[in-house]
């Protein structure tokens, strides 16, 4: 092969694919770039030379950019999730030969994944669903790299994502993670995962600021110290940064200023979906995506709140009074009860994946996804090492929240947690992430339910027969008759 030929390529540079190019090179493997709009490759250039003469090529035709490449060829692709992807894979598999892999590195629904893996395979084309995150930080100095499908198109360039991915003390934050779309599966569940810890991180900022009446600058300390301790994460660091930020263009904090309306893109939408198809509870990451949606609302809550005012205990400010509220204390009690939470909303994301690699046969390694969890993306965290160790002790563990070391956590936290949950309840603040965490945990430890009474009344309007506690079989009974 040709010197001049490049190790990998990539097609799609707006933000994502113009950082992972410009890390690749970084590292050392020449590569071609290539987008559909010319501009975006000729800034990439420019990136190349001004951040250190980098080995990166701008390629201007799907042709020519295939034909830059050693074979068997490795193409990357970073265009917006859905129809982009497949009119990527049309104009470029004209040209890639069999043994060619196209590695899809978007936010991609799993199912598309598997539908274009054996589109392609058709052609003798390999195929990766390969999940990105760290956003462009991320993607320019060392990502958490998912990448599912073909493990011979993964042996191809495991030396490059060793290399791009961001490095903790245990490895890359890489690994190949099962066949099919489990790639973009596990990168799906992360996002859900996110959607929690922020949905937490935001209530623990609620209950502080409106019950404690903390202040931004107290907010930026505490949430500064906090992450010196067992929250330490990248959402908690930024968080602190956050409070600390002044409106450039007026008085106060810019945080303040922001309308309370959150965005999304379907990753958290699909994982609560796939929870309710897996009959696997994930009421903290279901509350996350339903608070979205009540934030959507903006001009409703404002008629509400009108309405709704006599229930509601917070003057016009959203100051809540709540006698005797210790300030060291709820800051102290919020931070368990953010913990505590947290690792709930985990148990449920992990066994969510768990349900969905016995339905597929993906065999996925919890412990290594949370070891690759560590650096590089959004949820990155100390616990998540934690965590890894939890299921290198058990693989088969039914919940982390009783892997001995959680549990003893989770047992230690549950006093200050629902303070912190009654606190709210009675000041009219809600935290549905924490309440949602706490109510997982109340009903999961207790060995007998109210779901006797649910089972007497199917049987009594619909037959639907129960099971006794004290001998095996199915019962009916005339309900009615005996009443
Ligand atoms: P994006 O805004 O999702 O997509 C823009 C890119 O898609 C541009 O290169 C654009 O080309 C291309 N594109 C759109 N329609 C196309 C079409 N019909 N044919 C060919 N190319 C087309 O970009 P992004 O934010 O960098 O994200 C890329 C992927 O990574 C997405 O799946 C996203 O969900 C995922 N992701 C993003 C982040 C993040 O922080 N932004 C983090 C993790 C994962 P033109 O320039 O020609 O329009």
């Amino acid at each position: 092969e040709s010197a001049a030929l490049s190790r990998i390529g990539l097609a799609g540079l707006a933000v994502m694919g113009q950082n992972l190019a410009l890390n690749i090179a970084e590292k050392g493997f020449p590569i071609s770039v290539y987008n559909r709009t010319a501009s975006k490759v000729d800034e990439t250039v420019d990136r190349a030379r001004n951040e250190g003469s980098l080995p990166l090529t701008g390629q201007y035709t799907p042709r020519d950019f295939v034909l830059s490449l050693q074979r068997p060829r490795s193409v990357i692709i970073l265009v917006k999730a859905g129809a982009p992807v497949d009119q990527t894979i049309a104009a470029l598999s004209d040209h890639l030969d069999p043994g060619d892999c196209i590695i899809d590195g978007g936010n991609e629904w799993y199912e598309n994944t598997e539908r274009r893996m054996s589109l392609v395979a058709d052609k003798g084309l390999l195929y990766l669903g390969m999940g990105v995150s760290g956003g462009e930080d991320g993607a320019r100095h060392g990502p958490s790299l998912m990448p599912g499908g073909s493990h011979q198109a993964y042996s191809n360039v495991q030396d490059i994502l060793h290399k791009i991915a961001a490095q903790v003390e245990d490895g890359p934050c890489v690994t190949y993670i099962g066949e099919g779309g489990s790639g973009n599966f596990v990168k799906m569940v992360h996002n859900g995962i996110e959607y929690g810890d922020m949905q937490l991180i935001s209530e623990a900022y609620d209950v502080l600021k409106h019950v404690g009446g903390l202040s931004n600058s107290e907010l930026a300390d505490i949430f500064a110290e906090w992450n010196r301790g067992e929250l330490e994460s990248f959402l908690i660091e930024i968080t602190a940064d956050i409070f600390k930020v002044k409106d450039e263009d007026g008085e106060g904090f810019l945080v303040d200023k922001i309308l309370d309306k959150t965005g999304m893109k379907g990753t958290g939408k699909w994982t609560v979906q796939q929870a309710a198809e897996l009959s696997i509870a994930a009421p903290t990451i279901a509350a996350s995506l339903d608070c979205r949606y009540l934030s959507g609302l903006k001009e409703e809550r404002e008629s509400a709140a009108a309405v709704l005012k006599e229930a509601g205990l917070s003057d016009e400010l959203g100051r809540v009074s709540v006698s005797g509220v210790d300030k060291k204390r709820l800051i102290d009690d919020v931070r368990q009860a953010l913990y505590a939470s947290k690792i709930c909303s985990y148990a449920q994301g992990m066994n969510l994946l768990r349900a969905k690699s016995n339905e597929k046969g993906w065999n996925l390694n919890l412990g290594e996804l949370a070891r690759i969890w560590k650096g590089g993306c959004i949820i990155r965290a100390v616990f998540l090492d934690r965590i890894k160790k939890a299921y290198q002790r058990n693989p088969n563990l039914a919940s982390l929240i009783v892997d001995p070391e959680f549990a003893r956590e989770m047992v230690q936290r549950q006093a200050a947690w629902r303070r912190v949950v009654g606190l709210a309840v009675s000041a009219g603040i809600s935290t549905p992430g924490m309440c949602a965490s706490l109510a997982y945990f109340d009903t999961y430890r207790r060995a007998r339910l109210p779901a006797n009474l649910v089972q007497a009344q199917r049987d009594l309007f619909g037959a639907h027969t129960y099971e006794r506690v004290d001998r095996p079989g199915a019962f009916h009974t005339e309900w009615t008759k005996l009443a």
